[in-house]
């Protein structure tokens, strides 16, 4: 067996043992204390998202610098940059407004049994209050508002201490003073020629770094896998909220199985999904660790040696992308928010699902990579639409602690809209491939 489709069977059988080992564990520990299961996550984060998340900062730095240096021109940097976020806007604003579309045509929260819905609100309220950490997230992006949200990620894009970034893992500084050096490194010309030569080395050595540490990934995926069934259980799936859960997996099942690959066929005229195969190690550490950031590396190195995307193209869209493009998250906090209204039996008016669709792109940019970041963010949603809601008489609104309710099955769904923001990222570098392509054979195959 080849060594890639060896990686692919194991991190799968990660997956799939996880699952099965998570729901034994459910049934018998943690349907009563799922706190003791805590064990697997910290040896899951131990074993897996540790040794990533040691990657991204430098990877972040030296892939940029690579990217930039490797296009020299500053209008070509300025076209793909454009394009870039352009790609990023318009997919996420798609996936929202389908994740609109998709919640309203289900009602995934009208006609539920009162009393159920009594019981949901009661249990969600107790979650919340066990989760302290998670309170004071939220308690943080309700303070900040979306103008707090964007002031945040402005002060990011103009840092001024560029270690301070770096520590405390703030991926956009970092990008922005890597395409400056990169811009300034080329603007030297011959002069600067070593120190290309040196980031394109230390390029190749992260790569080599990232191929050992993706051989962690099969037992890292199968304890996180384990400790969220653990406390989940799959059981769940088919409670009070699984209409809910069925909405939003749809709803991505959609985005990422005909709108992107339509975007890519589209855009370049090949096949998606055997992209989507020679991606998989990538979505599929996507899912199992619920972390875009996390997932960087594995993605970067899958997107170059297995998906056929440039250097130039990838080394600068996948960073960025894994920082703002999430397209799972924009979907996902469309479906839960207006889920969550209709639980409470507020109807949304049109110009409500307008402010659902702006805001909730804006919150996904504003999401970190990391679990649960979407559901955080989602408080900036709710907050909006409960403010025009507030500015019509007799309105009643939505607390901000009823979030609580979609709490306990969060983590399932945080790995399939994780793996969704992933793909999007994916298929941005390889839409890019085509305006910047590393060598003859890509521009060939760029031009079809
Ligand atoms: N976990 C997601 C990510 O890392 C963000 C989210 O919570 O939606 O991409």
């Amino acid at each position: 067996m080849k060594r890639g489709n060896l990686l692919t069977v194991l991190i799968l059988l990660g997956l799939l043992l996880g699952a099965g080992v998570g729901e034994i564990l459910y049934q018998t520990i943690g349907h009563e204390d799922p706190d003791a299961l805590n064990a697997l996550s910290a040896a899951g984060d131990l074993v897996l998202i540790r040794p990533l998340m040691l990657m991204i900062i430098p990877l972040i730095f030296v892939s940029v610098v690579v990217a930039v240096t490797s296009l020299g021109d500053p209008s070509k940097l300025g076209l793909i940059g454009g394009s870039t976020i352009l790609y990023y806007f318009c997919t996420m604003l798609v996936a929202v407004i389908l994740g609109a579309t998709v919640v309203s045509v289900i009602q995934p929260g009208v006609g539920l049994d009162p009393e159920i819905t009594e019981g949901l609100r009661a249990e969600g309220e107790q979650r919340l209050e066990r989760d302290a950490e998670l309170q004071a997230r939220m308690a943080d992006a309700e303070d900040m508002g979306l103008g707090g949200a964007w002031m945040n990620i402005l002060e990011q894009l103009i840092p001024t201490n560029i270690v301070e970034e770096m520590s405390e893992t703030r991926p956009l500084g970092v990008i922005v003073f890597a395409l400056l050096f990169g811009l300034a490194l080329a603007a030297a010309g011959h002069r600067a020629e070593p120190a290309v030569q040196f980031f394109n080395a230390a390029f190749s050595g992260m790569m080599r770094l990232v191929l050992w540490i993706i051989w962690l990934t099969p037992i890292g995926v199968f304890l996180l896998v384990a400790w969220t069934v653990g406390r989940i259980g799959l059981i769940e799936l088919v409670g009070p909220l699984s209409w809910y859960i069925g909405a939003v997996v749809f709803g991505l099942a959609l985005h990422m199985f005909l709108v992107l690959p339509a975007v890519m066929y589209l855009l370049t005229k090949q096949n998606p999904y055997r992209f989507f195969w020679q991606m998989r190690k990538a979505t599929m550490t996507a899912f199992g660790t619920s972390s875009s950031a996390a997932t960087l590396p594995v993605a970067l190195q899958t997107a170059e040696d297995e998906g056929g995307c440039s250097k130039k193209s990838a080394n600068f869209v996948m960073p960025l992308g894994s920082t703002i493009n999430m397209d799972g998250t924009a979907l996902y906090e469309a479906v839960a928010v207006v889920f969550l209204f209709q639980l409470f039996g507020i109807d949304l008016s049109f110009a409500e699902l307008v402010i659902v669709v702006i805001t909730a792109t804006l919150a996904a940019v504003g999401a970190a990579g990391i679990p649960s970041a979407g559901l955080v963010t989602m408080v900036i949603v709710v907050t909006a639409v409960n403010t025009s809601l507030s500015g019509q008489p007799d309105s009643p609104t939505l607390p901000i602690a009823a979030i609580g309710i979609i709490l306990g099955v969060d983590r399932i769904l945080d790995m399939c809209r994780t793996a969704t923001n992933v793909w999007g990222d994916a298929v941005g570098a390889k839409v890019m491939t085509r305006l910047a392509p590393d060598t003859e054979e890509e521009l060939e195959e760029a031009l079809g």
